[in-house]
């Protein structure tokens, strides 16, 4: 059965070691005679597993000992509200709005507080990140919130805001793992892993000791407190079990290929190939500034909605999957997350060239 080329947002494409290794693992993992998803998340079994992926994640992303990590479930748009629910002491936060996930977060945040929009890119439908070197951050903000690499619009912050000392806290869910990241300078980081990292619905939250308090604005359910999760190492209810044992075998590809910094540079050589092409091609463009452009997501345009679709489908045809650009912005989009090999992005450029020859009047 040949595997086509998907270059879906997320969920997406995951190493194909991986998976083959947990097909393998699936009716016995290990001698234990049962599927990883049969199996009680107090065992010794899923204890390692568990131990395992936290071990490998701290070691990838150089976790300090100051910050926990936490295996939760919900979704990233869960943290939405888990993050104003624990940090806003104040009932301020200031939000940098650069796209649509930023935004939701924003809305969420207005529901348990005061969130002020610091800063957008809305005026140019999200094209660019803004210039965040002095912004009019609140005195009494409890954190300053971006969403790092935008999934839909593809901007990513290549420098971090200057939050004037206030905690920073990012959604880093579509460039997970996809570089080295310094940790000392988020008080919380957290991304769904259904992009960079394993199956949908596990998010994973980082974040510094100090800001994992009691004190949790009134009425935050039980399951929304990243203490009662700290305190009981992920282990409060029964985790995603499953998932955070494919996020766990991702940690150990990711180990094996030389960590982050080679992922970096894989990932860079792999969004040059598409990035060139898109700077010379008389058809396809860019949609993004290019000093913001993500080496996650690509989105492009050929200007012509009629074409834009045939391209989409012949794509489709050839084995290249799901490069219809998000349903608010049109277009489309090739999302080149960790796992998806160079030579997909190689035939996709060859593919384009082609349809160009054909298609240019
Ligand atoms: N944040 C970003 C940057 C995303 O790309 C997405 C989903 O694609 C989300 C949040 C929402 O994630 P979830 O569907 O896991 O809640």
């Amino acid at each position: 059965m040949a595997r086509v080329y998907n270059f879906s947002a997320g969920p997406a494409v995951l190493p194909e070691e991986v998976l083959k290794e947990a097909a393998e693992e699936m009716l016995d993992y290990r001698g234990t005679g049962m599927s990883v998803m049969e199996m009680s998340h107090r065992s010794k079994a899923y204890e390692t597993i568990l131990n395992e992926a936290e071990a490998d994640i701290r070691e990838l992303m150089n976790i300090p000992d100051n910050y926990k990590v936490l295996f939760l479930q919900g979704g990233a748009s869960s943290q939405f509200a888990m993050i104003p629910m624990n940090l806003m002491k104040n009932k301020v936060a200031d939000y940098i709005v650069t796209g649509q996930w930023a935004k939701k977060a924003f809305q969420e945040a207005k529901i348990y507080g005061t969130a002020n929009k610091i800063a957008s890119s809305e005026d140019k439908t999200f094209t660019y990140i803004p210039d965040c070197s002095d912004l009019p951050i609140s005195e009494n903000a409890d954190y300053v919130y971006i969403c790092e690499n935008n999934t839909i619009y593809g901007t990513k912050f290549k420098t971090l805001p200057n939050t004037k000392g206030k905690p920073l806290v990012a959604d880093v869910s579509s460039c997970f793992l996809s570089e080295p990241v310094d940790v000392t300078k988020y008080g919380l980081l957290y991304g769904g892993v259904q992009k960079n990292v394993g199956p949908a619905g596990v998010v994973i939250v980082i974040i510094r000791e100090d800001l994992i308090t009691e004190d949790t604005l009134p009425g935050t359910p039980t399951m929304f407190k990243y203490k009662i999760h700290a305190d009981n190492g992920s282990l409060y209810n029964t985790p995603p079990a499953y998932g955070i044992y494919i996020c766990g075998k991702v940690f150990k590809w990711l180990k094996k290929l030389g960590g982050l910094e080679a992922m970096k540079e894989i990932n860079e050589k792999k969004a040059a190939v598409l990035y060139n092409f898109l700077d010379e091609s008389k058809l396809f463009k860019g949609t993004v500034v290019k000093e913001d452009r993500s080496l996650m997501n690509v989105p492009f345009v050929t200007g012509n909605e009629e074409l834009d679709a045939k391209f989409v489908k012949e794509a489709k045809a050839a084995g290249f999957e799901n490069l219809k650009g998000h349903r608010t912005v049109g277009g489309m989009r090739a999302s080149i997350y960790n796992a998806m090999p160079i030579e997909g992005v190689k035939k996709l450029v060859e593919f384009m060239k082609e349809f160009e020859k054909k298609n240019l009047k």
